[in-house]
């Protein structure tokens, strides 16, 4: 690899999906595409979501409450576009899983079926420093079932002086609470790190002591590789409008393993969306689950916001998804080398990494750990159009997703930071 605008331009040239990028609406400042490298955060606009949307705000216009039944895609079977397009991106069958509700929501929803603490029973192990609304979520729903908060909640965190956590801290924790504990329940993909856990083996693990396992993937879906099936994984969520590019506060997803969608032994919180839909509007008093991951659903679906989800999913399938990890960790790893070149040109190391470098242990999100100037240079970048997220203390997080980034995106950056330093 060579840090030069001539190398980075010609893996453009190279790059298999470089037209997709033309399909994306890119923000502008100063008259100008910007840098956009938070599609960690929210991902663009696809051109064709305004297209996908109106078509249901016509038919809505035209047709009233009749458009249940007779839209150009009615509305009470429209969610079942989605099993077939996110089985491929999550690694399930299409019967695991379903589009539905918001993340927060969803991983309360999926709490109540898979933490059923027990007087011997009632851990969760968690990564230290899980987004926020995980936090409250977990020690809200310990706090429900009338426990402790600190003894119910176990944090696996990085060692003195690192900033990922070791696999083997994790797997020796599961070991260490054995008995004791009733889920592990992670961020497949850390947000504040981009460390990718090894789902599979956590899982095992958990199983073997008798536990559940299960994933926010709110920084893993649409970024890298899942095998949520074949894993074993009792259940997982995530959102639509990060990498997925879905739309801010899109609908959001569930996956329930196979071995536990028709097991009614399992309490849900039940709503109409989730009765058998042959009898669904005979208004019976008894539920009546879907043996499908639909049977979790409550509420009729949010059309608008499933019409943009499908609008960015069918990029999705276009492109296809092994494509994109390709490219994902080819861009990512150009990153990790104009971030190292930096450090070489100047008198000492500025910028530390923070994200794992294995291709199985990150997606394309790269933490950068600002060593001196961190504000100052995030501020200035801004400044220079490059749009990216600042983490306190010290953090700026850069993600070039594969669908609308290129090698050039990544090497003017490179250009900006190193020019910033020279100023000082
Ligand atoms: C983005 C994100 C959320 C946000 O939750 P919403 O319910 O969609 O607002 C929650 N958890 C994680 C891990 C996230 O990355």
């Amino acid at each position: 690899m060579e840090n030069t605008l001539q190398f980075a331009q010609q893996l453009d040239r190279q790059d298999k999906l470089k037209h997709f990028r033309g399909r994306f609406h890119i923000p502008q400042v100063g008259g100008k595409d910007a840098f956009y490298f938070t599609g960690n955060s929210l991902g663009l606009q696809p051109k064709v979501t305004r297209d996908f949307i109106n078509i249901e705000l016509e038919d809505w216009a035209q047709l009233g409450v009749e458009g249940h039944v007779h839209a150009t895609n009615p509305w009470v079977e429209y969610h079942d576009v989605f099993p077939a397009l996110l089985s491929k991106i999550v690694g399930c069958e299409p019967e695991e899983v379903v589009a539905m509700s918001q993340l927060t929501i969803n991983l309360h929803l999926l709490m109540v079926s898979f933490y059923r603490p027990t007087k011997e029973r009632f851990k969760i192990i968690c990564e230290a420093k899980a987004f926020p609304s995980d936090q409250y979520a977990f020690e809200s729903q310990v706090n429900f079932h009338g426990l402790n908060p600190k003894e119910a909640i176990i944090e696996v965190e990085p060692r003195e002086g690192e900033y990922v956590i070791r696999h083997e801290d994790i797997i020796a924790a599961i070991e260490e609470h054995g008995d004791s504990l009733a889920l592990v329940l992670l961020g497949g993909v850390n947000y504040y790190t981009g460390q990718v856990f090894d789902m599979k083996s956590i899982t095992a693990a958990a199983h073997k002591v008798g536990a559940y396992a299960g994933y926010d993937l709110a920084h893993g879906v649409g970024n890298i590789p899942l095998h949520l099936h074949d894993w074993q994984v009792d259940f997982a969520c995530w959102c639509s409008y990060k990498y997925l590019n879905s739309g801010p506060g899109g609908v959001a997803g569930i996956f329930i393993h196979k071995n536990h969608i028709t097991n009614k032994e399992l309490p849900r919180f039940a709503g109409w969306w989730g009765h058998n839909k042959a009898n669904r509007f005979k208004m019976d008093k008894e539920f009546n689950p879907i043996p499908t991951a639909e049977g979790w659903q409550l509420s009729n679906s949010s059309i608008l916001l499933m019409a943009a989800h499908k609008a960015s999913l069918h990029i999705f399938e276009e492109a296809s998804f092994e494509n994109l990890i390709a490219k994902s960790r080819q861009l990512t790893n150009y990153l990790f080398f104009i971030l190292d070149d930096i450090n070489v040109s100047q008198e000492h190391k500025v910028i530390q990494v923070i994200t794992p470098r294995a291709d199985n242990e990150k997606g394309c999100q790269v933490s950068m750990l600002m060593l001196e100037r961190g504000k100052e240079i995030f501020t200035e970048l801004k400044r220079q159009g490059v749009i990216a997220d600042w983490r306190e203390p010290n953090v700026i997080r850069i993600a070039p997703t594969p669908l609308y980034n290129t090698f050039e995106d990544v090497w003017q950056f490179g250009e900006i930071i190193k020019k910033l330093l020279s100023e000082k």
